[in-house]
């Protein structure tokens, strides 16, 4: 799970600027230096064409298909982390065409049974950062519980500590996004009021956390079936799904670390990729990834993934992307690949004199 932020960013459905530099082919003449070397996208659910997204954290296959159609069919390599990291400590060769890694958060069921065969489909390679908690069904998984019954009340009701009896109309997808953008915001305080409040909401709605992650994880039985496709990457993304951060050092190590050594004993696969959950870290979580022995951390900081970037494989930029039905469709969602794999948005950044390239400086 990652930042909410980016969900609300943007509005796709509007031609912009951007449309008319790529039509009169300015964006291929500059992509070199505003787009980097790739692009990684981060990914969290995928849902069928005929279902609605639910906000926040959808794609749609078809959105998937034209996103890979898009990048190849305008000269784009989908390519592996391990790739990735082969190509930036190969330096650059000429005449290399740019990449695009596509990447999925977490371990969702989904991720195998309708990902999958979208990239089957393009034989095109996908990593998978799985929390070994999502597999253990030991985290709860609030998020997304308060993503299905946002999606499926008009109204949401919860007593939270210090502010009492809420309740939030969930009508319009505004509604939604708002109250959704509301609850988060209390339970990323993974505090007591945090607690008080889920437990709240679970008691009034008959749910808890192992049936809400029953609901939309994979067993380790299907991440092994997963694992086991030459397409597939998987990553770790610690034990618990914590802000690591607020941990203490040997905390954070221990989740790091032991993501990755149950994922390798289970799933009889190397490990040698991290995600950062809820893309929250610090000099000293990258150190950690360093330590530990990952060959790339990714970041959910919005950028691309420059040739500089091979001083700064633990702290890799991201695009993120969530389906939001009054914004997005296949059609929309492909132009939002293509127009993030040129970088058109870091072209804006360097006009404004801010950074275009995320490197370790950016953290404290
Ligand atoms: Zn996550």
């Amino acid at each position: 799970m990652t930042r909410i932020q980016s969900y609300f960013k943007g509005n796709l459905k509007q031609p912009s600027i951007f449309d008319w530099l790529t039509r009169l082919g300015v964006m291929r003449i500059l992509r070199p230096w505003c787009g980097g070397a790739g692009v990684i996208f981060v990914l969290h659910r995928v849902c069928r064409n005929e279902d609605t997204p639910l906000a926040p954290m959808f794609a749609t296959t078809g959105t998937l298909e034209n996103m890979l159609a898009a990048l190849r069919g305008a000269g784009w390599d989908i390519v592996s982390l391990d790739e990735l990291r082969q190509r930036l400590t190969g330096g650059p060769k000429p005449g290399q065409r740019p990449f695009a890694v596509f990447t999925f958060d977490d371990g969702y069921l989904d991720n195998l049974t309708l990902a999958l065969p979208v990239f089957r489909k393009f034989q095109a390679p996908l990593t998978v950062y799985v929390c070994t908690g999502f597999l253990d069904r030991t985290v709860d998984p609030w998020w997304a519980s308060i993503d299905r019954l946002i999606h499926e009340n008009d109204a949401i009701s919860v007593t939270i500590p210090g502010f009492g009896e809420q309740r939030f109309s969930c009508h319009t997808w505004a509604e939604k996004a708002a109250t959704y953008t509301e609850l988060w915001s209390v339970l990323l305080g993974a505090d007591e009021r945090a607690t008080a409040t889920i437990a709240d909401l679970y008691r009034r709605y008959a749910t808890d956390a192992a049936s809400e992650m029953a609901r939309i994880a994979m067993t380790w039985e299907q991440a092994a079936e997963l694992a086991k496709d030459p397409l597939v990457t998987v990553g770790a993304h610690t034990c618990s799904h914590p802000s690591l951060p607020r941990l203490s050092i040997d905390q954070a190590r221990h989740e790091m670390r032991e993501g990755r050594d149950q994922l390798e004993a289970r799933l009889g696969v190397p490990v040698r990729h991290f995600a950062y959950p809820f893309g929250h870290l610090g000099q000293r979580e990258i150190a950690l990834a360093e330590e530990i022995g990952f060959e790339t951390a990714t970041t959910t900081l919005s950028g691309n993934v420059f040739q500089e970037n091979v001083a700064d494989l633990r702290c890799l930029a991201r695009r993120n992307f969530y389906e939001d039905p009054a914004r997005f469709s296949p059609q929309l969602g492909a132009r939002f690949a293509l127009q993030s794999a040129m970088g058109c948005d870091l072209l804006v950044n360097a006009i404004r004199g801010r950074p275009r390239v995320v490197s370790r400086r950016l953290w404290s």
